[in-house]
């Protein structure tokens, strides 16, 4: 078997990369988990990428899906195929009477809004790496983001998928349809499963018109992290539902102005705030809120450019505290969201018990919380506290009730912790049924194995 020249064969020459620096490229996820892959393949349709898993299939060879490589999880490294959907990147149609886009799985996020945004619609899940991130990459990962505290992850937009199953069928799941009860949901078994069970070629996204209210950009200071947190709960009291409630801790602000080259104020906690204003006065109520518990400063964005800079902070948040430590280890955990306090105060308590800082960074609005521990890789001390640090992160989630992640996922980052909670949370019977089911569908193994459910015996 001569692998390189059999898939040439199907994608054609220029679309098998073997070189140095292809490899280099695709042997990193965002987060610094590495595998060198022994190669890159592109096929440039659905039928191609149905052709290149029917080889591998038969040869049992396992194959990665790749859509940007920014996944924070190690879910899309690997050392043998990749196999990268960038070439179908077509919006096929934007239908605004039954309101989806039909849409290749290889379209960039924010370009598939910038082109619902022209017929006055948007796609609302929107991750920090909306900018370079795949909608293919989006769907495998259940992606979730700024304004996902108002309109729900991406779980909640997907209608229909045209997927290539590991042995190269093509299959289409669900309907673009505003309701459809037809069979069981195997279209949101596909949405979040890290590309372990085949890859999604083509998706029929919900839409939405954007809304005609104004949005109030507000962002408020507060001298404590349990402050904060006690006024998002205030805020969930009133029953305005914010479009954005983002919070920032000292060190963030920091490392935003260290990227940035800004002056923004820093201090122990600022929360970011969108309201949509449709009676006029949710601003104002919000306004009332924060400083009633506590507020020290409370802003509304003045000009397009502040509102824009202050989202950028946000978005750029990740690559900025990278700036503040030799090595950086982010998690993702979701508390109930009246839990949020005592999540904060259980990050300090870490952060001093084992002296190391854990800058909380996050879309608190949903109890979606990043606490990014910074640390040095080439001390093995450091190493060993950041693992007990993460240990004890994902027990107390787990404790409150909450999940070891709202949106980054599993990969292989965080297999045992998965374990951990669906046997505290669901029982050994459901841990059994999700093997079972990555069984039916990739009973070779050769979709992203030893990943996600995929867990080795020594870690169950
Ligand atoms: C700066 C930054 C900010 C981020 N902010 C957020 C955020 O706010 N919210 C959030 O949820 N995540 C966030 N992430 C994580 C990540 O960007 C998202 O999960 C993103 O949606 C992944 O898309 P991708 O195209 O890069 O996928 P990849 O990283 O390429 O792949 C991720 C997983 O999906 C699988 N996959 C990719 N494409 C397909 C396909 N077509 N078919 C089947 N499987 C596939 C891969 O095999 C892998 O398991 C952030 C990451 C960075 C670096």
């Amino acid at each position: 078997m001569d692998i390189v020249r059999d898939l040439a064969r199907i994608v054609g020459d220029d679309h098998v990369l073997t070189d140095e620096e292809s490899l280099t490229k695709y042997s990193r996820d965002m987060a610094s988990f590495e595998r060198r892959p022994q190669l890159v393949v592109r096929p440039g349709s659905v039928e191609e990428i149905s052709a290149v898993m029917r080889y591998c299939y038969r040869e049992g060879i396992p194959v990665t899906v790749w859509g940007a490589g920014t996944s924070l999880t190690g879910a899309v490294v690997t050392d043998r195929v990749i196999l990268d959907v960038s070439r179908l990147n077509k919006i096929h149609r934007i239908d605004t009477v039954n309101y989806y886009v039909h849409v290749d799985a290889g379209v960039i996020l924010e370009d598939l809004n910038k082109e619902l945004m022209r017929e006055g619609f948007f796609f609302p899940p929107d991750p920090a790496s909306s900018f370079i991130c795949t909608v293919g990459g989006a769907i495998a990962e259940g992606a979730g983001g700024l304004r996902c505290v108002k309109y729900g992850t991406v779980k909640d937009w997907v209608l229909a998928l045209k997927v290539v199953l590991p042995d190269g069928s093509i299959v289409k799941l669900g309907e673009p349809l505003a309701k459809n009860r037809a069979g069981y949901n195997l279209t949101q078994l596909f949405v979040g499963s890290e590309g372990t069970l085949g890859v999604i070629a083509e998706a029929w996204l919900k839409i939405t018109p954007i809304p005609d209210a104004p949005v109030r950009r507000l962002y408020a200071h507060f001298d404590s992290w349990e402050e904060a947190g006690n006024a998002i709960l205030d805020i969930r009291r009133s029953r305005i539902i914010p479009r954005m409630l983002e919070f920032f801790d000292r060190v963030g602000l920091e490392a935003a102005n260290k990227l940035h080259g800004t002056s923004l104020e820093v201090g122990e906690a600022m929360l970011l705030i969108d309201v949509e204003e449709y009676r006029g006065d949710e601003a104002a109520k919000v306004v009332e809120i924060l400083k009633r518990n506590g507020a020290k400063s409370v802003r509304v964005a003045a000009s397009e450019e502040e509102a824009e800079m202050l989202l950028q902070v946000r978005a750029t948040m990740y690559l900025a505290l990278n700036l503040m430590a030799p090595s950086r280890l982010i998690e993702d955990v979701c508390v109930p969201i009246d839990k949020i306090v005592e999540y904060l105060a259980k990050i300090k308590e870490l952060s001093a018990k084992y002296g190391l800082v854990i800058s909380m960074n996050g879309h608190a609005g949903d109890g979606n919380i990043h606490p990014s521990i910074l640390y040095d890789a080439g001390n093995p001390s450091d190493v060993e506290k950041v693992d007990l640090v993460v240990d004890e992160l994902m027990a107390y989630a787990i404790s409150l009730g909450g999940t070891i992640t709202g949106e980054h996922g599993v990969g292989i980052q965080k297999m045992r912790h998965l374990v951990s909670q669906l046997r505290q949370h669901n029982g050994e019977e459901v841990l059994r049924l999700m093997k079972e089911i990555k069984n039916v569908f990739d009973p070779r193994k050769v979709m992203n194995p030893g990943k996600y459910i995929d867990i080795p015996e020594e870690l169950v």
